[in-house]
């Protein structure tokens, strides 16, 4: 079977979806997820569910006893995600499962990402736990502009501080086509797929996007870091929130987001969502 943690999150969700139109068959997939609420609603769509913490070794052996395949989603808990992961890659050993597939972070291994030393650690423990792995470094969501865009649509600004940095963002769905394809096929062992969208686009160019998906002119106002952080607290966003948004700006200043390799869209077999499609799925 397939296990796939992080099912009750939105990326394991549109995963388990693309799976199933894939004609990967029900019986042979495992719903992993912390959520009981959420695990019940999975049921109902006839998934078999276990359910992990994966700060709890003994539930991660439950989950993948028997399995074939693990995917592991990387954990929405930042900061403990080294051991929880580890966790994950030791229970994964001890179930002898023949394939690990992890979803890492763009150019996890270039230091300009604040996000990525978590993910490059659970790399490394994937690395030295000798299982057959893939590692899907995700980029970007263009769900995450979803507050930018809301935000353009009764100010007709767009407010950040990220200079001329670029973003090549793709959808959730457009990761999760991949990884469901990846997981579907053979001859991924030993990959590490860099994913992100075919285009990295500037803040200028969200701006033009936003102005022809809200029927309003949109303007990017580039902002210095500490008028960003302001900015984000005047309305009402918490500081360890607004603090990160404003230090992940100065990341794709410095090109952390921008990294463009094809590998998404040759998983996929298309070209990826363009960003005034996404926006306009959002509006
Ligand atoms: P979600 O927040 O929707 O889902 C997170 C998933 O992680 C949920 O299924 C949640 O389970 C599970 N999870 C969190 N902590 C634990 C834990 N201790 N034990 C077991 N499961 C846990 O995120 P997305 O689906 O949108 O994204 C998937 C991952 O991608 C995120 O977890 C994060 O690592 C990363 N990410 C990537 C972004 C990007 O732009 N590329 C942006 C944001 C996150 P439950 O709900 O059942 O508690």
């Amino acid at each position: 079977s397939i296990v796939i943690t992080g099912a009750t999150g939105q990326l394991g969700r549109l995963v388990i979806s693309s799976l199933l139109r894939l004609d990967v068959q029900l019986p042979d997939l495992v719903a992993a997820g912390r959520n009981e609420d959420k695990l019940g609603a999975l049921r109902e769509l006839d998934l078999t569910t276990v359910r992990v913490d994966y700060g709890d070794p003994a539930t991660l052996d439950e989950a993948f006893a028997g399995a074939d395949t693990v995917l592991l989603i990387s954990s929405s808990e930042v900061g403990v995600r080294v051991s929880q992961h580890r966790n994950a890659v030791d229970a994964a050993v001890r179930a002898g499962v023949s394939r690990l597939v992890y979803t890492s972070a763009l150019g996890a291994d270039r230091g300009k990402l604040l996000l990525a030393d978590e993910h490059l650690a659970t790399e490394q423990a994937i690395a030295d736990s000798g299982l057959p792995y893939t590692i899907l470094r995700n980029g970007w969501y263009t769900e995450n502009f979803e507050p930018a865009l809301r935000h353009a649509e009764t100010t007709g600004v767009v407010l950040a501080s990220a200079g001329d940095g670029r973003v090549a963002s793709a959808t959730r769905e457009d990761y999760a086509e991949a990884i469901a394809a990846v997981l579907a096929q053979d001859g991924h062992a030993g990959q590490t797929y860099e994913l992100s969208g075919d285009v990295a686009w500037s803040f200028d160019e969200l701006a033009a996007a936003l102005t022809e998906v809200l029927d309003r002119e949109v303007t990017y106002r580039r902002l210095m870091p500490e008028q960003h952080l302001a900015e984000l607290l005047r309305t009402g966003v918490d500081e360890s929130t607004a603090r990160f948004l404003v230090a992940l700006d100065a990341n794709i200043e410095d090109g952390a987001l921008d990294l463009v390799t094809g590998d998404l869209s040759r998983l996929l077999g298309r070209h990826t969502t363009p960003l005034v499609d996404a926006l306009r799925a959002m509006r």
